[in-house]
């Protein structure tokens, strides 16, 4: 069951918010007081923070910025007061979401779910990059520790024949035009030309093939482009 932690000195909100969140299943704690919601965000565990701005002892924008200093939690900040969207977009707090009163419980619900939902996929992919290793056949590539093995030896690469490596192997038996490789890799920082690719596909070879003349890896398609071989 996901936790929820409710920090929210009027209690008939709060307690309208836990209830329309334990129809959805959700397992909802509420603190009424900033001090000590802003402790209990700290030290305990939950999968998302619904914080109020309007706490009498404690400012919501500093315990938004306590959590975040901390979590990555995502954080929905509740707020009165239409003038605090322009000062929580200013402060740059790491809110996730805000939510302005009145709302209904359910667009509250909605919001929980959806950011709840965009965390897993942002943890997921995080986890699977973890494990990234990419084998084929001789050649062994593990991508989150940046190095490569070929039959049973580490070859060192630089970042770029790293990047145009991975990027190939990750999408075997498809062909890259020349174009599509330089925008993949290089375009972002407007350095060097095509030509480029062809020099890294060269030395990429020389790393990998038996024989670069005849690549069993990284071949060559005429008039079209490359495509990483499996
Ligand atoms: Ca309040």
């Amino acid at each position: 069951m996901r936790k929820v932690l409710i920090i929210e000195d009027e209690l008939a909100i709060a307690e309208l918010e836990k209830d329309y969140l334990e129809l959805s299943d959700f397992s909802v704690d509420i603190e009424t007081n900033g001090q000590s919601g802003c402790k209990r965000a700290l030290e305990s565990d939950y999968d998302i923070f619904i914080l109020d701005l309007m706490l009498p002892d404690m400012d919501g924008f500093n315990i938004c910025k306590e959590i975040r200093s901390k979590k990555n939690t995502p954080i929905l900040l509740v707020s009165a007061r239409k003038e605090d969207i322009d000062k929580i977009r200013g402060l740059g707090l790491g809110a996730d979401d805000y939510i302005t009163k009145p709302f209904s419980p359910s667009e509250l619900v909605a919001r929980v779910k959806a950011h709840l939902a965009r965390y897993d996929r942002l943890i997921g992919s995080a986890a699977a990059q973890k494990n990234d290793v990419i084998q084929i056949r001789e050649i062994r590539i593990d991508v989150t520790a940046r190095r490569v093995w070929v039959r049973g030896e580490e070859v060192p690469f630089t970042t770029k024949e790293f990047e145009l490596l991975v990027f190939l192997a990750s999408h075997p038996n498809r062909v890259f035009s020349k174009q599509e490789i330089f925008q993949e890799i290089w375009d972002m920082e407007s350095v060097g030309d095509i030509a480029t690719v062809t020099v890294h596909i060269k030395k990429i070879r020389e790393k990998l093939e038996l024989n670069s003349n005849k690549p069993q890896y990284v071949e060559t398609i005429w008039g079209v482009g490359y495509r990483f071989r499996v």
